[in-house]
């Protein structure tokens, strides 16, 4: 096995870059995959195209009688391109993208064929999605759900291997109604907030307000690894993570990758990436090294929610298709190396419409700020009042080696403003006026607000949830994924702070208040009971995690700390009360994350076990095997050689195995009478018996012959290009 390590540092020196493709103008590849309004314009009549047109920008549901010719259009231009068959994707609670492939084939009577799609298998169909977890949803004698089409993302084009397929976004339901999927709730969400933005800004005296919808910019962090590493590494290639190996000598402590220059490979690889995400009309927009070696990030420009989530979820795809094409494997765990940097996926978000704009941008006009203030202000408080929730929606196995580990935001959701806002807000909750003629209270109709920098460069890194300008960025969500539970969480909790706002206004202006005074109120109320949630400092030092605890902030530190939050009952009214999830879709949606976590550690256990076994111990034993015969050897001649290091091994062995029977008959224990129990013996019992072994293992991995090891190291998988 030391063999193939050896060959695969020289195949991967010796690996060349695939030919950069001749960049194409960017005009002649956007959307070029992508069924798009334009497209279906040019190829339906008139009145069918208008009806469409409305459909998507609404939201609705697609009208029958215009479906069939909608079809139609689309199956003549998705066989323009090559495909043969057509998928409904949908978007199960596992994060995954699902999707179930038919053929335009029909066989008519006489035998020939016909290539058909009819409106109906458009609108509507029938995966046999009972594979995916459900939470208890579909008993299984209605284990089928069915997909519908959601018209606000359009349907696009596939190349891959195996072909090219019409790609149908839709969205997940069981019969009786209930949401299978990640889109549903997103959905709902936005339809949830925009009804209480509306209600807010109608409040403020707009006279015509558009619906509104939220917004997301979603930067992607991952890592590329040589295939010929990968493959050799069952624990990457089975958890995405290296579960045993000692850190290199050089770490990322010389920053030299994040200023570097993308190697070669990669910026071929990266080229081939975006030119994918265009002829899909995904916006690229930035590409960069990130800390670690081998280590990158990605990021569209920002897109409606809904769009973007979908769009993230094919980026995902995009990256791990494209670096099999170049010899790569692309790691989207949030933690494969121990020791250095993990990935993340920093989830920017706001809300607008197209008669206000950007309602999270302070804007230079005086009502523009008063606006603002409003908005944020919710948020402030959604973000205090919800805050665990916020933690629950990004707590997976894999991001809670990212949470709290001191390179990404601590497991408190805290919020930061800059100290410019921060000090607004201060200053409306003292109630001094800064430039006012209302006695005692700030005028929100005059221009007392600073202009809030955009992108300060000295932004605090270390928060989980912090105002960048013109929208705020949730930092806590893991590289792996779906943006759609944090971009659910987040409208949702805005859906409900606005609701709020506006009864307050309401209710102060019907008792006679202006609307600068209720404003004012409302805010200061904000801040006297939620500024505790607004933090500046370092979120990774220690004194912030006394400081959280006295301000009554939760630490939810591990997953099986934060699920349950789930099935809290301020939780389970709130999702209720806004209209995105009924308690029942909750609880399945707690089930169906309880289970996934669980496996995920179990899955890791039994490998932490069998890699011990059959791969480290022997090579151990070859080792000692060796060592002790060239003592004996050395002993007859005269020679006295030292045994410490052959005594040191020994010790190591043996209390590897030790520990890996440890490890084996704690995962025999399998009476749990709560998911809760069972996530907190996973988290407490297993999970450090796994390090235990890695532990020995790794303090192995300095001691023994390198080549007599079997594992690629980390300095081979992470330096060696
Ligand atoms: P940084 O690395 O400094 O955080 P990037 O430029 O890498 O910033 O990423 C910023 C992301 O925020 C981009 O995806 C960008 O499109 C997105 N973004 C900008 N404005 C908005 C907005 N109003 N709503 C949502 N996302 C936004
Ligand atoms: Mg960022």
């Amino acid at each position: 096995t030391h063999e193939l390590r050896v060959q695969a540092v020289h195949q991967v020196t010796d690996r060349k870059p695939l030919p950069p493709k001749m960049p194409q103008r960017l005009e002649a590849l956007w959307a070029t995959d992508v069924f798009t309004l334009s497209k279906m314009q040019a190829s339906l009549p008139k009145d069918v195209f208008r009806s469409v047109k409305q459909t998507v920008q609404t939201g609705g549901k697609l009208d029958v009688s215009v479906a069939g010719a909608v079809a139609a259009a689309m199956k003549d231009w998705a066989t323009s391109k090559g495909a043969l068959y057509y998928a409904h994707v949908f978007y199960p609670m596992t994060n995954a993208t699902a999707e179930k492939h038919d053929g335009f084939i029909s066989v008519q009577s006489d035998g020939s064929v016909i290539t058909e799609f009819t409106g109906k298998v458009l609108v509507q169909g029938e995966p046999d999605g009972s594979s995916f977890p459900n939470g208890g949803l579909r008993s299984t004698f209605e284990a089928r759900g069915y997909t519908a089409w959601d018209v606000t993302s359009p349907a696009y084009v596939m190349e891959t291997d195996n072909g090219v397929t019409l790609c149908i976004p839709t969205v997940f339901i069981s019969w009786t109604g209930e949401a299978l999927d990640k889109k549903t709730p997103l959905l709902r969400s936005i339809a949830a907030m925009s009804k209480a933005a509306v209600r807010v800004l109608t409040l403020l005296g707009h006279a015509e307000v558009a619906p509104v919808n939220s917004s997301c910019g979603a930067e992607q962090e991952y890592f590329l690894v040589d295939a010929h590493f990968a493959h050799s590494r069952p624990d990457l290639l089975l958890t995405g993570r290296t579960l045993f190996g000692k850190p290199a000598a050089k770490g990322q402590q010389f920053d030299d990758h994040y200023f570097g220059a993308i190697p070669e490979r990669v910026q071929v690889f990266m080229q081939d990436v975006e030119e994918r995400m265009y002829r899909l009309g995904i916006p690229a927009k930035t590409r960069h090294n990130e800390v670690a070696p081998g280590q990158f990030e990605l990021a569209p420009f920002f897109e409606a929610a809904n769009v973007a989530s979908d769009h993230q979820q094919l980026i995902m795809t995009i990256l791990k298709m494209t670096a099999k094409k170049h010899g790569f494997v692309c790691l989207l765990h949030e933690k494969p190396f121990a020791g250095i940097n993990g990935s993340g996926k920093h989830v920017n978000w706001s809300v607008g419409n197209s008669t206000q704009g950007n309602l999270l941008d302070p804007g230079d006009t005086p009502h523009s700020n008063m606006q603002f203030l409003l908005f944020c202000g919710a948020v402030i408080r959604g973000v205090h009042k919800y805050g665990p929730l916020l933690r629950a929606v990004v707590a997976t196995a894999s991001n809670d080696h990212r949470l709290g580990a001191n390179e990404a935001p601590p497991a408190i959701i805290s919020v930061y403003l800059g100290s410019q806002l921060e000090n607004v807000f201060k200053q409306i909750s003292a109630g001094q006026p800064e430039s006012s003629d209302h006695a005692g209270v700030m005028d929100l109709g005059v221009a007392t607000l600073p202009v809030f920098p955009k992108d300060p460069g000295d932004r605090n890194r270390t928060s989980p949830f912090a105002f960048t300008g013109n929208r705020f960025e949730f930092r806590a969500v893991g590289s792996n994924q779906s943006v759609s539970g944090p971009l659910v969480a987040m409208n949702t909790i805005l859906a409900d702070s606005l609701t709020w706002v506006a009864d307050e206004l309401d209710s102060k202006m019907a008792a006679g208040a202006d609307l600068n005074t209720a404003a004012h109120a409302v805010l200061k109320e904000v801040m006297d009971k939620h500024s505790n949630v607004v933090f500046g400092g370092n979120g990774y030092s220690e004194e912030w995690h006394t400081i959280a605890a006295e301000r009554g902030l939760a630490n939810l530190r591990t997953t099986a700390d934060a699920l349950p939050v789930l099935k809290a009952d301020y939780i389970e009214e709130l999702f209720d009360r806004v209209g995105v999830l009924t308690p029942v879709e909750l609880e399945s949606r707690f089930d169906v994350y309880a289970e996934q976590y669980i496996l995920a550690i179990e899955v890791e256990a039994k490998l932490v076990i069998s890699m011990a076994k059959t791969m480290i111990y022997p090579a151990a034993v070859r080792y000692l095997s060796e060592l002790s015969s060239a003592i004996a050897n050395l002993k007859e001649i005269g020679i006295a050689l030292e045994q410490e290091t052959a005594e040191k091994v020994a010790a190591l062995t043996k209390s590897m195995t030790d520990m890996i029977s440890k490890l084996a008959a704690a995962m025999d224990k399998h009476d749990f009478a709560t998911p809760e129990e069972h996530m907190q013996y996973s988290s407490q019992t297993i999970r450090p018996l796994m390090d235990k072994v890695r532990e020995y293992a790794d303090a192995l991995e300095a001691e023994v012959a390198d080549d007599f090891w079997p594992l690629p190291t980390y300095q081979e998988m992470l330096f060696v290009k």
